[in-house]
Formats: C-alpha cells, structure tokens, sequence
C-alpha cells in the first residue's frame, strides 16, 4: 500500500511539473525510441544518433547515489528535461528504490557494468560475469532486460562487444562531455566546459556523472545554458 501511494505522488508532482512546462524551460522536445538490435551509438566510438543540429541527449554515468541523483532529479524536473542514466550494477543492488524513481520520474536507465572496473584489464570470463550480474541486477530492479549499455572509461572490449550484441544491448557511447569527476570543480568550471564542449560539437550525446557533486550542484546552470543556447533535448527510450 505505501508503495502504490508513494507511487501515485511520484504520478502527482509529474502532473504539476508537466503544467509547469512552459516556453521558459528547457523542457524536452522529442523522444527517440530505439530497437533492441545491438545498434552502437555516438560518435567518439561510433555512428552518431540521427540527431539534428543544437539537439542534445542528457546522460548521467555511475549512480544511483542517495548523496547526489536525487538533486539531479530536481534539476531536472524543474526544466522538465529527461534524461539517461546509465547505472552501476553495485549501486542498483544499494540503491534499488532510488534506481525506481529515476525511471519513474520519466527518465530511461541503462547499465554500466556491475564493478565499473576497466574491462581492458579483466580475462574474458570476468567481464563476461560482469556483464551477467549487471543484467541479472537490472532485471530483478526494473523486471526487464537491459536495453542499453556504457563501457566504463568508454573503454570497450571485443570479448564483451561480442556479448552485447548476442543479447541485442545497444552501447552507447557519447559525443561531448565535461571532465565532470574532480571533487574541487566548480559550477564556473562545469559551465565553462560546456561552453567549449558545445562550441567544438554542436550537440550531441553528452557525458555527465550524476554521483559527482558538484555536478548535482551545478547543473540548475548547465540546463539554463542549454536553454539560452538554444538546445533542444532529446529523450532516448527502449522499446
Ligand atoms: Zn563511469
């Protein structure tokens, strides 16, 4: 029972937030839903995602943390702009409910391995027990199979590759990002590489942590950015 209400005020506060959603927020423009056919996207590694010009797909890398994601929920709900989590099989075990919320909030989840250990450096049966426990860990979290996946480091390997494309699990890669893992950074910092990073790339796939802190703190100012940048967001759903 305290589920199904917790469940229908998660339901609530979207509704006030979608009657919110007005031309001054980031909002999100459209959604592109993708196959579960092993496709490999973003353009540091791969073929780019059919995005137009100043579009942008929000991404968050290593949570869930209770410390840090639930900041980056509300940043994100006060734009009403969705986003991508890509998830440590360790921290979903942890963190089950807030893994939950995330995807209730309307945003997508993948995974990023079980460890986020370099798979470079791991024998072929290690990464793919790796692989095994991350997907055992989301299915028994969100009752499905996973759609999707990051490399940590983006540090692929053929063993693991391989793998994914037997069970039909996009990778995705990235287009831009922001350095966004040193403890010191500041908001200043953080916007200012966005600035470089958007100016060099136009857009694209970005990499963001949302188990950084002092990107949960800075990223009210990274979304106005987009916004007065003209930035469309994109949301990526799984079919
Ligand atoms: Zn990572």
């Amino acid at each position: 029972m305290r589920i199904a209400i917790a469940g229908l005020l998660v339901t609530l506060a979207g509704l006030a937030n979608a009657a919110d959603c007005g031309p001054d927020k980031l909002g999100t423009a459209r959604t592109i839903t993708l196959k579960r056919e092993a496709a490999l996207y973003g353009a540091l590694q791969h073929a780019p995602l059919p995005l137009q010009k100043n579009e942008i797909v929000l991404t968050f890398d290593d949570g869930p943390m209770p410390e840090t994601t639930p900041l980056v929920l509300k940043a994100l709900a006060d734009q009403c702009a969705r986003a991508t989590f890509f998830m440590v099989g360790t921290n979903l075990e942890k963190s089950p409910e807030l893994a939950r919320r995330v995807v209730a909030e309307g945003h997508s989840a993948g995974v990023h391995s079980q460890t986020h250990t370099n798979l470079t450096t791991m024998s072929e049966p290690a990464q793919l027990a790796d692989l095994r426990q991350v997907q055992a860990a989301y299915q028994t979290v969100f009752g499905k199979a996973t759609p999707a996946y990051r490399f940590p480091y983006l540090a692929e390997t053929p063993a693991t590759l391989a793998a994914l494309k037997d069970a039909g699990i996009t990778v995705m890669s990235i287009d831009l990002g922001i350095n966004d893992w040193l403890p010191e950074d500041t908001t200043e910092i953080l916007v200012e590489r966005l600035v470089k990073s958007l100016d060099t790339t136009g857009g694209g796939i970005l990499l963001m942590h949302d188990v950084n802190v002092p990107t949960a703190k800075a990223l009210p100012s990274l979304l106005k950015l987009l916004k007065q940048r003209g930035y469309s967001v994109v949301h990526l759903a799984w079919n």
